[in-house]
């Protein structure tokens, strides 16, 4: 009984202290008749008596006329509405309201309890208002956003066209004879041009992340093999400054791990932070360390780090250099030109691997980028099967070999038909598929190069035509792509259209050739190339000369071996350092010490090399031939130090 007391006394309460509004109407004419004053405040009224005393009927006070007239509907054939949701409106105070009603048919009144949701409602709709508006600008910040990754692929696509030329042509002309003096200019303008097209990379890398399709390989690899990558394409500018490029882990540690991933970008990576490294140091030392910190049955964690003794970064900066476009310092750029893009590109490769670039600094000291990753180890069969495909080419080739180029930019026409007229191919050229078509219909042709943007009709059209309305063999004829678009997801329509290979501009006529040749399945002698496959050791390594003069005596030989190793080791990199500034009279002293010792080891076709170089050093000729030889030994005595390693181990 208290409890019911109580109740009634606060809902009283609830009523007379302005927190619910309830009023009773009459049903016939809906005029107010009784309630509180909180429910004629709720109106624009000062008491409940004065809008009793108005005789007003409650319906004049909804603005709404069908919200009304569902109202009166819903209040006669259910008898009650529960939260109803009206607009109202009095004097110049316009609101919203919610109604509780049940219709007393026995008493002729309908009972309302009024709530006053105006504000709820205005706050509701300021939500939503927010939300909309919120929605709108991510919107525009998205399309903005997508709007500079194609800006940014756009123009790193229609800077690569004449970069192909620039190469191209450089290349071209480093083979013909030219005068020491032009061959240093060559030589500037080559390295200008692959500098540009670093930047170039750096910036279609950087909108292939920003738009999520940068695509990693998963690939056995040998962790050692991509680390000697980066220390061999480091070495000369750390020579040439001075500056002592170490790192332990290739000569003593690591057993040459097999991994598995993508080393193409683990290698670029590292090369940018070495590359900083070199670049921010004027003296001392940048090492490169490799540590293994954990091993599972299937994975392994490696943690490489790249230290200087360079100038440094400020403590308040370290966060910013992380940022694309952002260098350490206004005087940076103009000091050591860059563009900024390295560190934001290589913090987002090692997020992909799923590690985390962590940067320590001081200003004067040096600075040190690590960063941890776990691989999954790989499998040496896979290894052995790729470097299997590495396949030899020889540069000259004496088949008769026809091939048509659809390419509408004449430099890249000069630059594609010099380079096969060098390897005594025949070359038809037409300007956009249209003639593509037309010379197809009229000659013979055994490969197609098919540049993708043309006028008239493109590439990728003329494709799918040669494919699907030329009769065989026409449709069949091997067509390679040769495009500025390096987007990968491009590259899957291409090969769904009916192309068979894609070159990405600019190229190397290395890579032309071998592409040609892969695709005509032609069958070449070994000449020249740089790519000595695992078990062909034997052929450029053999032990019986070192053998008859140590007599039995093992350790004799593994002295001899040592010895060998780290003397050559030391006369390469100083051969290397010649070609690179140029010296070539010190190339040919160079390699004239270090040729006995390579006939010792019974390498006659280095030994051969070695003599070529020696002539053309005398004779102040054929500077390119003796660079690109000399590249060629190294490559090869590189293999040659694993195999000695092994050798020693055994012995
Ligand atoms: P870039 O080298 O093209 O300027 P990065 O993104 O690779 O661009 O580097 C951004 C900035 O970080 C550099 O401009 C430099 O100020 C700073 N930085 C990077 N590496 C080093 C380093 N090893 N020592 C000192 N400063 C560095």
């Amino acid at each position: 009984m208290k409890n019911i007391e109580s109740n009634k006394e606060w809902m009283v309460s609830l009523f007379n202290n302005g927190i619910v509004a309830i009023c009773k109407t009459r049903i016939t004419d809906g005029i107010i008749i009784d309630g509180n004053d909180f429910f004629a405040q709720t109106l624009g009224y000062d008491s409940i008596n004065e809008i009793v005393a108005a005789k007003v009927p409650i319906t004049s006070f909804y603005s709404n006329v069908e919200q009304r007239n569902a109202l009166m509907q819903l209040l006669q054939k259910d008898k009650q509405v529960n939260d109803f949701r009206l607009d109202v409106e009095s004097g110049n105070r316009k609101g919203v309201i919610s109604i509780y009603a049940i219709l007393d048919e026995l008493e002729g009144v309908i009972n309302t309890i009024i709530l006053d949701i105006t504000e709820k409602e205005k706050s509701i709709k300021q939500l939503k208002e927010n939300e909309e508006s919120l929605i709108k600008l991510n919107k525009i910040a998205e399309k903005s956003n997508q709007a500079k990754s194609i800006f940014l692929a756009n123009m790193s696509h229609e800077f690569r066209t004449p970069m192909n030329s620039i190469l191209g042509m450089t290349e071209l002309l480093l083979k013909t004879d030219l005068t020491k003096k032009q061959f240093n200019f060559i030589n500037v303008i080559t390295k200008s041009a692959e500098n540009l097209l670093v930047v170039i990379n750096d910036i279609l890398d950087f909108s292939k992340i920003e738009s999520g399709e940068l695509v990693f390989e998963n690939i056995s690899f040998r962790i050692k093999d991509t680390i000697a990558d980066v220390v061999n394409s480091t070495f000369y500018r750390a020579k040439q400054k001075n500056i002592e490029l170490v790192c332990n882990y290739l000569s003593y540690g690591g057993d040459g791990y097999i991994l598995k991933g993508d080393s193409v970008r683990l290698n670029q990576i590292l090369l940018n932070l070495v590359d900083n490294a070199v670049k921010f140091t004027e003296k001392g030392k940048v090492e490169i360390e490799v540590e293994k910190t954990e091993q599972t049955e299937k994975t392994i964690t490696l943690r490489i780090s790249v230290s200087d003794t360079g100038i440094g970064i400020k403590q308040n900066k370290i966060n910013d250099i992380l940022n694309s476009f952002t260098q350490g310092d206004i005087s940076t750029n103009r000091k050591y030109g860059g563009t900024g893009l390295g560190l934001t590109i290589s913090k987002y490769l090692i997020e992909m691997f799923g590690g985390k670039l962590l940067i320590s600094s001081e200003v004067g000291v040096g600075s040190v980028f690590s960063f941890e990753i776990e691989f999954e180890i790989g499998n040496q069969t896979e290894l052995v099967a790729l470097k299997e495909n590495e396949k030899e080419y020889n540069n000259k080739l004496d088949q008769n070999i026809k091939i048509l180029l659809a390419e509408d930019e004449p430099f890249n026409q000069l630059v594609v038909q010099s380079m096969v007229e060098e390897w005594g191919f025949d070359i038809e050229i037409a300007k956009n598929g249209n003639e593509a078509l037309e010379l197809l219909s009229q000659k013979q042709f055994d490969i197609i190069l098919m540049d993708i943007q043309m006028p008239e009709l493109d590439g990728l059209e003329c494709t799918r035509i040669i494919r699907n309305e030329f009769k065989s063999p026409i449709n069949l004829i091997p067509i390679i792509a040769v495009t500025a678009n390096a987007y990968t997801e491009d590259h899957k329509i291409f090969y769904e259209t009916g192309i068979n290979e894609i070159i990405s501009k600019p190229f190397k006529s290395q890579v032309l050739f071998e592409k040609i040749v892969e695709m005509l399945q032609i069958k070449v002698e070994h000449n020249q190339s740089v790519n000595i496959a695992e078990n062909e050791f034997d052929k450029v390594y053999n032990l019986n000369v070192v053998k008859k003069i140590t007599k039995g005596d093992n350790d004799l030989l593994v002295k001899m071996l040592t010895v060998f190793k780290d003397k050559s080791n030391i006369e390469m990199k100083e051969a290397l350092t010649a070609v690179y500034d140029q010296d070539w009279e010190q190339v040919g002293i160079v390699i004239h010490k270090l040729k006995p010792s390579i006939a010792y080891l019974g390498m006659i076709d280095i030994e051969k090399k070695m003599n070529n170089i020696i002539k053309w050093s005398r004779e102040k000729t054929n500077y390119n031939k003796i660079k690109m030889y000399v590249e060629f030994i190294n490559e090869v005595l590189k293999k040659v130090y694993i195999q000695i390693d092994k050798d020693i181990k055994e012995l």
